[in-house]
């Protein structure tokens, strides 16, 4: 403040009464989007808000959700089990097709379920599509419309996501392609042996147009065992030859997670060199990466929600702090060092590995904020308090629980 006359306006806003994650009581000032200072007292503010002592949290990464997919805003639909007695994707999506015929508009859905997101304190997301020969482009052009209409509330990436397979799925291919020139930013893929029976036909075209336009890439793999290994090792392979470090990231890797610890860290470790991010959601009903032991070989770990109430699973209510509790619960994580690994993964790391720049509750940063009751990170994860006020870019988005409509 100093040189400037008193009673001038140096801020758009000015939040007092914040508590920071190391435990200091602190103002935050913030002009046009960006946290402009944070000091003992500031004023300046064209609007002042009193958080009485609340945690400043940055805004929180979803970096794994399926915005088409869900029921959310929708009518209950009872969970439909499959007949086979062992998981199989492509019966999945044959009830998953079954459901969403019936279901309402994928906007209508897709906004419902960002509201949800945004109410819990989420401010980026990364959205798988599916991108197949039934849908066509369909899903993702309402996506990419909900992604315009909530622009102010949050940031959404989006995936190319081949649910039906790649190569095996004729006309998938070129579906992909125009995905990609209409704006998609990061190229899918799925189960490169178990589902297109294919891991070079299926990589070639991942990598492919990930190349041409400079995408990033983000690909599903249930894969189990050395199969699985075996992908990962391949995928880190190319992402070393392609120069592609940071821009790759596998989803669920459950493979690292069913084999002996001394196969998994030898693939972690070409995962660490090679630059390849994990993501998990802690699934409870199958083994996943120990997040642990890859964050010790040098992995940068990330989590996401994956299905929120959809013909996959019931659970799920867009809440990227209960996803952080789900994963420090499933790994063991009890020290206040572990239950901030945990939150880690929903917050610095899934923005490093989506490539948000400019991100924390730092001065520079974007005032993408969530402001909860709680004491200390550790406290936020397991009590998962209600989010008092939520702020995109500076302007508040939510408050008491709640998405603010304008
Ligand atoms: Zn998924």
């Amino acid at each position: 403040m100093s040189g400037e006359a008193a009673g001038a306006i140096a801020y758009d806003t000015v939040l007092t009464q914040a508590r920071l994650a190391d435990g200091r009581h602190a103002a935050i000032g913030i002009r046009e989007g960006r946290i402009a200072a944070i000091d003992a007292a500031l004023a300046g503010g064209r609007e002042e808000i009193a958080l009485g002592g609340a945690l400043v949290l940055p805004g929180l990464v979803d970096a794994h959700i399926h915005l088409d997919k869900s029921l959310v805003g929708d009518a209950w639909q009872p969970h439909r089990p499959g007949k086979s007695p062992s998981f199989s994707v492509m019966e999945r999506v044959a009830i998953e097709a079954e459901v969403l015929a019936r279901a309402a508009p994928v906007a209508e859905r897709a906004a419902a379920l960002v509201e949800m997101a945004v109410a819990r304190g989420t401010t980026h997301m990364r959205s798988h599509v599916d991108i197949d020969p039934v849908t066509g482009l369909r899903s993702l052009e309402a996506v990419l419309a909900v992604r315009d209409r909530y622009k102010d509330a949050l940031s959404i990436q989006i995936v190319a996501f081949p649910q039906r397979g790649l190569v095996s799925c004729p006309g998938t291919r070129e579906l992909m392609e125009d995905a990609m020139r209409a704006g998609v930013e990061v190229v899918g893929g799925l189960d490169p042996a178990g589902v297109d029976h294919d891991v070079a036909g299926q990589l070639d075209v991942v990598f492919g147009l990930a190349e041409r336009y400079g995408a990033r890439i983000d690909i599903h793999l249930h894969d189990p065992g050395a199969e699985g290994l075996a992908e990962l090792d391949e995928i880190a392979r190319r992402t070393r030859a392609l120069g592609m470090a940071g821009r790759v990231n596998v989803s669920h890797a459950y493979a690292l997670g069913m084999v002996p610890t001394a196969d998994a860290q030898r693939t972690a470790e070409h995962l660490a060199t090679a630059g390849v991010s994990i993501l998990t959601n802690a699934p409870g009903n199958h083994a996943y990466p120990s997040v642990r032991q890859l964050r010790a070989a040098g992995v940068t770990v990330i989590a996401g929600n994956d299905n929120i109430r959809d013909a996959w699973w019931p659970y799920g209510d867009a809440d990227m702090l209960e996803r952080a509790m789900l994963i420090g619960y499933g790994s063991g994580f009890l020290t206040d060092e572990e239950l901030a690994i945990a939150f880690d993964l929903a917050t610095d790391s899934a923005a490093r590995a989506l490539g948000i720049g400019d991100y924390g509750v730092r001065v520079g940063a974007y005032a993408d904020l969530v402001v909860v009751a709680a004491r200390n990170v550790a406290e936020a994860v397991v009590a998962r308090p209600p989010r008092s006020h939520v702020f995109k870019a500076g302007k508040l988005v939510a408050q008491a629980g709640a998405f603010v409509r304008r």
